[in-house]
This record gives structure tokens, sequence and C-alpha cells, in this order.
């Protein structure tokens, strides 16, 4: 008796088997719409929001207290600026559809407070929005008819 193929953990990793280069890009500040009003307010020394999970209220935070809870990503530990390690993922998401994917991950560096963003998409990468109107576009290409016709 054969025992069925697994998929390797490989191969459902965000970070394996890419097919694309990697996109990256370093800011002055937060290229992800998450933390882009608290980190000006850092960097002008205004008070930010304390984590709920902590306290309540504003505080006047230093960079090193305001990201104390993120983790450094270990998939991609480098910023891109000054290669240090010592950084902290602030924003990461990923989209898988149909065993395809596309994700984004942004870093902050605490040495030298520069963001490192990456992001990768498969070449072949849709939406279900998107497979669903692939599909309607051929259904309609296959009908042979002008679309005017249809409405008249
Ligand atoms: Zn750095």
């Amino acid at each position: 008796m054969s025992k069925a193929k697994k998929p390797a953990a490989e191969e459902l990793a965000y970070n394996k088997n890419l097919r694309a280069e990697i996109e990256t890009d370093v800011n002055d500040s937060p290229r992800a719409r998450v933390h882009q009003v608290e980190w000006r307010k850092i960097m002008t020394g205004e008070p930010v929001e304390i984590n709920p999970s902590i306290g309540h209220g504003f505080k006047i935070m230093p960079v090193s207290e305001w990201s104390h809870r993120w983790k450094r990503n270990d998939d991609f530990p480098e910023c891109l600026h000054c290669k240090s390690h010592n950084t902290k993922e602030h924003h990461f998401v990923q989209t898988w559809c149909r065993g395809k994917k596309t994700w984004e991950s942004e870093l902050l560096c605490l040495d030298c407070h520069k963001f490192s963003w990456r992001s990768y998409k498969d070449p072949d990468f849709k939406t279900p929005e998107e497979y669903e109107r692939d599909r309607w576009d051929a259904i309609i290409a296959g009908q042979d008819i002008p679309l005017v016709q249809k409405w008249q």
C-alpha cells in the first residue's frame, strides 16, 4: 500500500518556491497604511495611544517602547538600508488563491529607523474576483455574438 504524498511544508510556505522577484523598497515612514499616523507622532514626539492590552490613554514613547510587542520576521530579518538584523515586523499579509500566493511584509529597523518593504506575487496569481471575471469573458467570447445584440 502506497502512502498518499502530502504536499511538503515548503510548498505551503509564503517565502518558498518563489517564481518572481521580491519587490523591495526602503522608506522613512511606513508604506503600509497601518501605523503611518502613529509613526509621524512618534517622530515628532507627540503622544500615541497605549496598547489597550497594557493600559489606556496616550503617552509619548520612544521607538523601542512603541514597537516592543512586534516580532522579528526570521525569514527576512535584514534591514534593506543598513543590513542590521535588529528589526521588527509591523505589517504582514498573505493571500492564497488556488495554490498561488501574494504577500507583503514591512519591517522597522531599530538601528536606523527605516522601514524595509518586501512584497511578492506569483506571476499567474489571480484573486477569486479575477477568476470570475475571466470566466465570464471566456463565456462571452465563446458565444460569438456581438454584445449589443444581447440587449436588443
Ligand atoms: Zn537599518
